[in-house]
């Protein structure tokens, strides 16, 4: 049992409690205790962590990414998504597990030390052949101690049957649905305190038929799994399915059986008024990318409107490809500064934006019940910040250091077991997630020339 004292505690709960000077309790996987002053005398014989010049706050969801981009950061810097994606389809084409697991290592140990407790992923590129990428990214996320909701994405629709991807990067509407089965036999734990969930991921509607869409979701709902997709990223993408379906994406996806309580969809970028309502009354969540959708130069996520419609919404990274910096806490004051560029001063707040990214990530995930927030009884996912020091000394509120600021994330814990320590990564060597990284960079980047 652990007893952190005397650090300031933003518990990110329903009720938004904070304690100025607080307490955190951690019992195995669980929090036992957290509140206001000094640790109770019942918890005496607990190892003691001083928390002063701390904030602790829950662990931070990652609701939506692609790992295997680590390796190919800053292709096509400059372009839009059908732009960036034609580039980058060819090079992708280059994946094999052996790629995939050290993209997805480095990329986890990453996130850890920016303050990622669970992290989703989007895989969406099988090459034939070329060995089990999925289990090759759930191993990593073991090796570097995250919870891991990996999606088995899928492309079915390629450029000879009007789709975006070039074929070589498609499979087969059959194949995948086995496959998508398959990794559900064989990873997916709906345990309490599971580390290790699926979820049915087809990946867009330019890349995916509506047959696979339906199949797709029939097959998640039969397993008792979560749904997940691309939806109202772009203009272009709008166009496309006004041009091959008549609909927008959202009455798209609606006409597949792709609104829910089950499902999150990763953008929302350009949504109707109606659209916004639709989601939130029917529970389908929202994984904002604003760094993302900002390098791409996508738009601005209606993020005020769908918070203030009650829809769930999560933050995510999105993948490394088109965020290059990659860093979960970064996308907290990415967010803020988002929906302020839209919607002005009041669109988001520092503590909204902690929420987002904890609690609104865990209902995206569904799993509110056991993460999102530091509460007795959740498990013990939880990040320690500092906000003393040159970076957060003389800032009023820790929450503005944590968002506005630059906040050094001193220690992690996944279900109680120590990910980072003092700053550094405790589960994994760091010095040798990057040369196997660069490693991989290197050896994908010869197959995308060749491959060209
Ligand atoms: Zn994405």
């Amino acid at each position: 049992m652990l007893a952190i004292e005397g650090c300031y505690v933003a518990a990110a709960d329903a009720a938004g409690t904070e304690y100025p000077s607080g307490y955190l309790v951690l019992d195995g996987d669980r929090i036992a205790a957290t509140g206001a002053g000094p640790v109770p005398a019942q918890y005496a014989a607990a190892d003691r962590l001083d928390g002063a010049g701390l904030l602790a706050t829950p662990g931070l969801v990652n609701a939506h990414h692609h790992l295997y981009q680590w390796i190919t950061r800053g292709y096509a810097p400059d372009e839009g998504l059908f732009g960036w994606l034609t580039t980058l389809y060819p090079v992708w084409a280059g994946l094999d597990a052996g790629l995939v697991h050290a993209s997805a290592a480095a990329n986890l140990g990453w996130l850890a030390l920016t303050g990622c407790t669970t992290s989703t992923d989007h895989h969406y590129v099988f090459p034939a052949g070329r060995g089990d990428l999925l289990e090759a990214e759930i191993l990593a996320a073991r090796r570097v101690g995250l919870r891991f909701h990996p999606g088995r994405g899928s492309m079915n629709l390629g450029k000879s049957s009007g789709g975006l991807p070039p074929d070589e990067v498609t499979e087969d509407h059959d194949t995948i649905l086995a496959a998508t089965q398959d990794a559900i036999d064989r990873w997916h734990d709906p345990a309490p305190g599971s580390m290790t969930r699926i979820a049915v991921a087809p990946c867009s509607p330019f890349s995916v038929t509506a047959d696979l869409m339906r199949d797709s979701a029939e097959l998640a709902r039969r397993a008792g799994v979560r749904l997940h997709t691309h939806l109202a990223e772009t203009l272009d993408e709008a166009r496309f399915c006004q041009e091959t379906y008549g609909r927008t994406p959202v009455e798209y996806a609606e006409d597949l059986g792709w609104l829910g309580p089950d499902v999150w969809l990763a953008h929302g970028v350009h949504l109707a008024d109606g659209e916004i309502a639709r989601l939130a009354a029917t529970g389908t969540g929202v994984a904002h990318c604003p760094t993302s959708n900002g390098r791409l130069g996508s738009g601005i996520a209606p993020v005020r409107a769908l918070l203030e419609a009650g829809a769930p919404v999560g933050l995510g990274v999105d993948g490394s490809a088109s965020n290059e910096s990659g860093r979960m806490i970064g996308e907290l004051h990415q967010a803020l500064l988002a929906a302020r560029f839209r919607d002005g001063p009041l669109a988001l707040s520092a503590r909204a934006s902690l929420q987002m990214a904890t609690m609104g990530g865990a209902r995206c995930l569904g799993r509110e019940d056991e993460l999102g927030s530091l509460e007795a009884g959740k498990l013990a996912d939880v990040a320690l910040w500092r906000v003393d020091g040159l970076a957060g000394a003389g800032i009023a509120d820790p929450l503005c250091t944590l968002v506005f600021g630059a906040p050094a994330l001193d220690r992690l814990w996944v279900g109680g077991r120590p990910v980072v320590t003092a700053g550094e990564l405790v589960t994994a060597d760091a010095a040798g997630l990057a040369a196997g990284a660069a490693a991989a960079s290197a050896r994908i980047s010869g197959h995308g020339q060749a491959g060209t």
